[in-house]
């Protein structure tokens, strides 16, 4: 489920931009410690209030560190971000019931199409494998990939190209339905239902998904069953540790509250493959292209109004200024490798 979602400017939501929560970095936001309990009377229909963090299962209490409505889809609800006080993952409260997880992720959440990707796009998702973020599992000897939450699979079309054998998991109906078109092995579901048992995989991605899933420990602990001796995990997530979060704060694009459940910086993510029975082996960060452009519109605007090829052409153009800020500071997206530990 990729992170990059181009919003159609009739998506956003109608009077968003009179929201009061200004450009804040979440340090200085004024509500703080607020647990679990206050967030039960906001629970509703389609959300809850967790009882438990998502990282370590204990009782959920914790700082408030910003809240926000959904700036993207102008779905109905306000929702805050607690760091847990046992293992500081930050997470969404309330959260989204995983019945309305259809009404809150719309098509335009997944704007790639595996079966027919743009040269821009190929160009980009070439870059991205060979001598971006994923070079490490480039690197590999070509051998069987999952990608959990594979969107359309344009990325596992990429590694493919390059020698993979590919399979994808994906939730979404209509996005299992684009990648199978592209000729990838697909299931529709999750890693619950999923019909691989034992060591399977000599790599499996989590491309912008696990800050989607519900029980990523569990998750994660899934895939570590599914990866072959010596197999690599590679997890891509919003960094909630880059500058541009602090500097943006609520309206920092990758927020995208409330389908992000989970808001993970390096700490929070090891903690979480600590308890999945993984052990981190490397880590880097990149910033994603448009992001900067959306956060800029979040905080003029309150909601994208500015969208399409314009603002495509505008983030190629910032691309060399990206890079810079990447050589200087974190980027807003945090890849993290893993393999299984053996003890
Ligand atoms: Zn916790």
């Amino acid at each position: 489920m990729p992170a990059t979602a181009q919003p159609s400017p009739s998506a956003a939501a109608p009077g968003a931009s009179s929201s009061p929560d200004a450009a804040t970095g979440a340090n200085s936001s004024p509500d703080a410690s607020t647990g679990a309990s206050s967030s039960a009377e906001t629970s509703s229909a389609t959300t809850f209030a967790a009882a438990n963090c998502p990282g370590c299962g204990e009782p959920l209490r914790g700082r408030v560190l910003l809240s926000s409505h959904d700036r993207l889809m102008g779905g109905p609800g306000d929702f805050a971000v607690l760091a847990c006080r046992a293992c500081g993952l930050a997470s969404t409260q309330p959260r989204l019931r995983p019945e309305q997880f259809a009404d809150y992720y719309p098509q335009v959440y997944y704007p790639e199409r595996a079966e027919r990707l743009s040269f821009a796009e190929r160009l980009r998702l070439e870059w991205i494998v060979r001598l971006g973020p994923y070079r490490r599992l480039s690197r590999l000897r070509p051998g069987r990939m999952l990608d959990v939450g594979c969107g359309s699979g344009a990325l596992l079309s990429t590694f493919a190209g390059h020698g993979w054998s590919v399979a994808g998991v994906e939730p979404s109906v209509e996005a299992a339905a684009r990648a199978r078109a592209a000729g990838i092995e697909m299931h529709n579901g999750t890693l619950d239902d999923a019909p691989w048992q034992g060591p399977t995989f000599d790599a499996i991605v989590f491309n912008h998904s696990l800050e989607h899933i519900p029980d990523p420990v569990a998750s994660l602990r899934q895939a570590a069953a599914l990866l072959r001796e010596g197999g690599t995990l590679a997890v891509a997530v919003p960094n909630f540790d880059c500058w541009q979060r602090r500097l943006f704060g609520a309206r920092w694009f990758q927020l995208d509250l409330p389908r992000h459940l989970q808001h993970m910086q390096t700490h929070t993510l090891a903690g979480l493959f600590e308890r999945a029975g993984l052990r981190p082996v490397a880590r880097t960060t990149v910033s994603m292209r448009p992001a900067l452009l959306l956060s800029l519109q979040y905080a003029a605007f309150g909601r994208v109004r500015w969208n399409g090829r314009g603002l495509r052409l505008a983030a190629w153009a910032m691309a060399p200024l990206l890079w810079a800020l990447d050589r200087f500071a974190d980027g807003d997206c945090l890849h993290m490798f893993a393999v299984r530990r053996e003890d």
